[in-house]
């Protein structure tokens, strides 16, 4: 049956009769349900080994044109609605959108699910149904407010299966429910997304914002990811969800295993489980307790796990390092805790060296050395990354464990990031170099041909403006927020942490202000778009969006200034803004603190449409910039080595900028100014001064002054068209590497052998 009919009857069946009448919210149940449909049709990846991805979260955006467009039925659907006088794109707004991640992490596990599914690898992730996931972000009095974010609804992508798993508890066991979302690959087969819930969850549990009885385990345990942390209820909850992910996921894994008709010994024959980041690596001492339960011997047992799980570290950051006291364990999870301890002994038996201790002299579990002692692969995710994990990091575990370490620098699906969020620039590529980018993103480099061919560089600049003009209409239309889509969009959109240095964007700003005001204007009006949600306990990462919204008060409030200056921070940041803001972006602010940021995602999404990196060399940055030459990338910052350096010999000492340097100590003063401390809340804008001025733990100040020199050249080169032009032809061009399609077959290569 053709799109249109199939689509009038779901109509019909919802009491519309025809396209024309019906309301955007109509047409997306009517989709949805098609979609759905389709994807039960289509074809169950299969094979003799299966990859479970297990992970606290699954970042998926919203499914139903990502689904068309896998499915090839993207133009005829977007076609039909057209020629009712509909718009894919609006009754696509009638979608929530999945609140089951925080970021890039979390975003990573969603591209890989689509990129396996795309090459045809039997492979499924899982995870935990957050009934109100993170959390919904409101900015009141120019500060952040969390609320539950309600996103699930009578329909959607979800199917209650009727699989159910007891997961024992101190208290008594809990059952876990899985519900499956599909995945589809492009022109392939379909994979699943299985989410655990709680069978006895209580939403009515949930009071002001998003307080909870974090107590009451037996009704909140799929409420929120990461429940606040500050007091230990709020760790042992974590810990408690923990456990109830890997357990369900490990009588999955073996419940599946045995329904092939295979033994539980050849467990790592025919499953391999990749454990994304320490938030599931309970999942080793759970797979070995159920296997001793079924008869077999703790060596054994030890063994095939060793040989079936493989780790991901997403991080270098030692307070983001998981390492659980061991009377949280003892109260939590009890079950596993003789077996945690028999793991310690045997790897302290072997390699006595503190520093590679599971257990250490402080009675800390530290999840990543279990993983690591335990898994067969340890992987970083850029090559900067794992360079560092190598050679300072866990340089004593690669000195153990030379064969498990490798790099798999990471990559976003191109579908989503390109062909969904930037249909415009992706069919002008098309046009340019045929379809075959498609399936092999390494094509791209033929773009380069291009380089020097006018029209298409003016094409370039065409689409892109094009895209900033939908943007300004829709932050117009969504949030009434005027911009200037003649002005450089220049963005910076990512979780707020202070190694990000979204503070250190903001002296840029109070610097730019200043100059405005001292009569330097700019060539051309500048816009600044941020977009970051903070953790709800981190005090002064909610301190810096409040700096930032404050900032964009004053200055649109400031008619010397407006005109040239505007700072946009967008509420309640998600993938769907990210879709919006990227393909519009002409500067991409990848601007961490050297060593810091694992890898990065968003610069490679910025990157693909088009944009110019404003960047330290840090994380996949690195690799950026060595793709795309020094000439098409603006670096600056401190290198890496030089920052390992000072914070192993405690040698950066803000007191150096601060009140050292008169232009740095302007910048900083101007946070408590009179004028600011009017508009702001005092507390707040006092203790990020303070945080700033005299602790500066992600070096802000060091990199700041060259930070804003390159800025400005970089505003400068804008202005050369044609020039500019070019950079963002080689970026789009240089952008195949970072294909997840690449990444995943990489992992299957080296890591997963699901081809055999
Ligand atoms: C890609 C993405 C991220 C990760 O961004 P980074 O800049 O790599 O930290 C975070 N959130 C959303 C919604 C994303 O799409």
């Amino acid at each position: 049956m053709a799109i249109k009919e199939a689509l009038e009857q779901k109509l019909r069946e919802q009491g519309t009769e025809g396209l024309e009448g019906a309301t955007n919210e109509g047409l997306y149940r009517a989709l949805l349900q098609l979609t759905r449909e389709k994807l039960e049709q289509a074809p169950r990846l299969q094979g003799d080994r299966k990859l479970y991805y297990i992970s606290a979260e699954f970042l998926v955006g919203k499914l139903l044109s990502n689904n068309l467009i896998n499915l090839g039925i993207y133009e005829e659907v977007k076609e039909t609605l057209a020629q009712a006088g509909k718009s894919l794109a609006e009754v696509e707004e009638a979608e929530a959108e999945p609140s089951l991640g925080n970021g890039g992490l979390g975003r990573l596990a969603a591209c890989y699910l689509d990129s396996a599914a795309t090459l045809g690898l039997c492979a499924d992730g899982v995870g935990l149904l957050y009934h109100f996931g993170l959390f919904r972000q409101k900015f009141e009095e120019y500060k952040q407010m969390e609320k539950p974010d309600h996103w699930l609804s009578e329909q959607s992508w979800l199917r209650k299966t009727d699989v159910s798993f007891e997961v024992p508890f101190p208290g008594g066991g809990l059952r876990s429910v899985m519900y499956d979302i599909d995945v589809s690959g492009y022109e392939n087969g379909v994979n699943r997304l299985h989410l655990f819930d709680l069978e006895t969850v209580d939403e009515d549990i949930v009071r002001e914002g998003i307080d909870f009885d974090k107590k009451d385990i037996s009704r909140n345990l799929t409420l929120f990811l990461y429940p606040d942390d500050s007091d230990r209820a709020g760790r042992l909850l974590r810990v408690y969800q923990q456990y109830f992910m890997v357990s369900s996921a490990a009588q999955l894994i073996l419940k599946e295993l045995s329904g092939k008709g295979y033994a539980l010994r050849d467990l790592h024959k025919h499953v391999v489980i990749q454990i994304n980041d320490t938030h599931p690596s309970m999942v080793i001492p759970e797979l070995i307790r159920l296997l001793q339960k079924d008869g077999i011997s703790m060596d054994e047992a030890i063994s095939i796990v060793s040989q079936t799980c493989a780790y991901t570290n997403h991080t270098i950051l030692a307070e983001a390092l998981e390492k659980w006291p061991m009377d949280y364990l003892e109260e939590a999870v009890p079950g596993l805790v003789p077996i945690i301890r028999e793991l310690d002994r045997r790897a302290k038996e072997k390699y006595p060296d503190p520093k590679v201790a599971i257990i250490d002299e402080k009675n800390l579990v530290h999840m990543a050395h279990m993983d690591i002692h335990y898994g067969f692969s340890v992987n970083g995710v850029a090559a900067l990354h794992t360079e560092i994990l190598r050679s300072s990091e866990l340089k004593a575990f690669a000195g153990i464990y030379p064969q498990k370490f490798n790099n798999k620098t990471n990559g976003i699906t191109f579908r989503r990031w390109l062909m969904h969020c930037n249909p415009e620039l992706a069919a002008y590529i098309t046009e340019l170099i045929g379809s075959g980018w498609k399936k092999n993103a390494q094509e791209l480099e033929k773009l380069l041909a291009f380089q020097d061919d006018e029209a298409v560089l003016s094409r370039i600049l065409e689409i892109k403006q094009e895209k900033k003009k939908a943007l300004k209409e829709y932050l117009f239309s969504s949030s009434k927020i005027e911009v200037d889509d003649a002005s450089i969009f220049d963005i910076q959109i990512k979780r707020l942490h202070e190694y990000k240095r979204q503070q250190m964007n903001a002296l840029y700003i109070i610097w730019k202000y200043m100059q405005i005001k001292a009569g330097h204007k700019p060539r051309r009006p500048i816009t600044l778009l941020f977009g970051a949600k903070a953790a709800p306990a981190y005090i002064v990462a909610k301190d810096i969006i409040h700096l930032i919204l404050c900032l964009s008060e004053m200055i649109g409030k400031d008619p010397e200034v407006s005109p040239w200056l505007k700072v946009v921070m967008v509420e309640n940041y998600n993938v769907a803004w990210a879709e919006r803001l990227i393909p519009a972006c002409d500067i991409s602010e990848q601007i961490s603190l050297a060593s810091k940021e694992a890898s990065g995602t968003g610069n490679m999404k910025f990157m693909l449409n088009g944009a110019v990196t404003l960047g330290t060399m840090d994380g996949a940055n690195v690799e950026i910039h060595d793709l795309v030459g020094r000439e098409n990338i603006a670096i600056f910052g401190k290198p890496s080595e030089e920052i390992i350096k000072l914070y192993d010999e405690k040698a950066y000492d803000p007191a150096d900028f601060y009140p050292a340097d008169p232009e740095i100590t302007q910048l900083l003063d101007f946070i408590i100014s009179p004028a600011m401390m009017r508009l702001g809340d005092p507390e707040c804008l006092g203790r990020l001064y303070k945080s700033i001025a005299k602790k500066d733990w992600f070096m802000a100040m060091l990199d700041v002054k060259e930070y804003i020199q390159v800025k400005e050249r970089l505003f400068e080169e804008y202005e050369d068209r044609t020039a500019w032009a070019k950079k963002m032809l080689v970026n789009i061009a240089k952008a195949g590497f970072f294909s997840s399609d690449r990444a995943v077959a990489q992992y299957d290569q080296d890591v997963w052998h699901l081809r055999g």
